[in-house]
């Protein structure tokens, strides 16, 4: 097989990146074909060699598959940030499932089912239930967070949007689907005013020019906006700057207008210092009965609907009765720390971001959630020294870890405090696996539940809830 080749392969899964996964008919090698979803029969490119596998661009579907859909938005494909999109609602569901039982299967060698034919029978250790993925009932616009880079079209035309492949140029393109449409009515009032005064865009090849990003975040629930303009410069070379904020300010919700500092050669996106130019340094928004001050750098889960599901499953697992002691590992701002705290006697946070630590101690204060005690740390060096107090023994302890999962030496601590129950909140199912396996191992827990909750519709990524009980010996 060489690059350019092309291929017709029938489409039988899909890889954790959104690729369609398939073989060609005479069954030897395999391909992972770009735009090809499960049940199509497509004819390809191929764009990459691998040992045992090849890299593969569509170029037509030869028969779709079944449960094949139009894309809604016209850049899918070129945008690459919706791998599912093409792909039914309730199949994108039910193939996330899907993967969190293959990664518990393989990965963990839990005997992970569901209650669908589709996937055989558990054989193994540790059979559990996966849950049918939590959805949503409208898929659509459902980010509070949005990051235009500008920059230039093929035609120098200034724009807003997204990087094309793997190049500089962008792509317009302000109204993405997933977001509110008003990101892009606010993206055309930057641009508007950066042509009627000649400011430039920020060039990465060259590093001049000035305006590299417009990051937009909406409260879904109070309807506040916050506009955060990234330079590469000072505020005084946003020229006219007061007239751009006066004509913000008309955007209905409008609460926090900035500018931010980021003068380095870097793909980063914010700098460290930011400027105030209108309103508050943060918005607000709620999920359930908590209200949160987000503001530019905070870490908040990006899709509101979900995130209450989320939350809520995690609370539900903890089963508290109002005695617990929690600790809340990986806590970010506190936000599920908070929702734990309602119910519990007292909630110890851990997170490695100082900052974060700031804006939960301030979302603790601003929901007067008292019985909570953050800690500035990485999980697996502060869960050894709240271990040495005697009033911290928890009952119930949450871990919600980045992609590469939870660290050894936490997940030993974890098992020599015996909390009752653990519920892990996981953004990758393949280090979920590796780690339950772990913690099942010890041969003092058992399995319960798992819930898969879709965070990202139309994109490939699946969060998973796991409780993991302890056995009273
Ligand atoms: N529970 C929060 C945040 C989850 S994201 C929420 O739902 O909003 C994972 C968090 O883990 C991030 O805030 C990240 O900064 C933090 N983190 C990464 N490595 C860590 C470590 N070793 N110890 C503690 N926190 C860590």
């Amino acid at each position: 097989m060489n690059k350019n080749d092309i291929v017709e392969v029938a489409i039988t899964d899909m890889s954790d990146q959104g690729e369609g996964i398939g073989k060609t008919q005479d069954g030897g090698l395999t391909f992972f074909v770009k735009d090809a979803i499960v049940g199509d029969f497509v004819r390809a490119v191929v764009t990459k060699v691998m040992k045992n596998y090849c890299y593969a661009k569509m170029l037509e579907v030869i028969t779709p598959s079944p449960d094949r859909v139009p894309a809604r938005c016209k850049v899918a494909r070129a945008c690459g940030g919706c791998q599912f999109q093409e792909i039914a609602y309730d199949v994108q569901l039910k193939l996330k499932r899907e993967t969190v039982i293959r990664k518990l299967r393989h990965i963990g060698h839990i005997a992970a089912f569901d209650d669908d034919s589709s996937i055989s029978p558990p054989e193994g250790k540790n059979p559990v239930y996966v849950a049918p993925t939590l959805g949503m009932d409208d898929p659509w616009r459902y980010r509070n967070k949005t990051q235009l880079p500008i920059g230039y079209d093929r035609e120098k035309n200034l724009v807003a949007g997204f990087y094309a492949g793997r190049t500089h140029a962008i792509i317009a393109h302000e109204d993405c689907l997933l977001a509110d449409a008003g990101n892009a009515e606010i993206a055309r009032i930057v641009l508007a005013h950066m042509n009627r005064y000649k400011i430039s865009a920020y060039d990465e090849n060259s590093h001049t020019g000035l305006v590299r990003h417009l990051l937009i975040r909406h409260g879904h629930t109070t309807g506040q906006w916050m506009v955060c303009i990234i330079i590469n410069g000072r505020v005084k070379d946003l020229l006219h700057a007061d007239e751009l904020v006066a004509t913000l300010k008309e955007h209905p919700g409008m609460a926090s207008i900035s500018v931010n500092i980021n003068t380095k050669n870097t793909n980063v996106i914010l700098g460290e210092e930011t400027i105030l130019l209108y309103g508050t340094p943060y918005i607000e928004d709620t999920i359930g009965n908590l209200k949160f001050h987000i503001g530019p750098h905070s870490f908040f889960q990006v899709n509101p609907v979900q995130t209450e599901k989320l939350y809520g499953c995690a609370l539900d697992f903890a089963g508290l009765t109002g005695n617990e002691v929690v600790w809340d590992l990986y806590c970010g701002i506190g936000t599920i720390s908070l929702f734990l705290a309602q119910k519990a006697k007292k909630v110890y946070g851990v997170e490695i971001v100082p900052q974060a630590i700031e804006n939960a101690k301030d979302n603790a204060l601003l929901n007067s959630l008292l019985n909570t005690e953050f800690m500035v740390g990485s999980a697996e060096d502060v869960a050894p020294l709240l271990r040495k107090r005697p009033e911290a023994a928890p009952d119930v302890v949450v871990v919600d870890p980045p992609r590469k999962g939870c660290d050894g030496k936490l997940l030993e601590t974890m098992l020599a405090m015996a909390p009752q129950r653990i519920v892990y909140v996981s953004c990758d199912p393949a280090t979920l696996a590796r780690d339950l396996a772990i913690l099942l191992e010890s041969g003092d827990y058992r399995l319960e539940k798992v819930q898969p909750v879709d965070m990202f519709p139309m994109a490939g990524h699946v969060e998973t809830v796991a409780l993991l009980e302890k056995l009273n010996k």
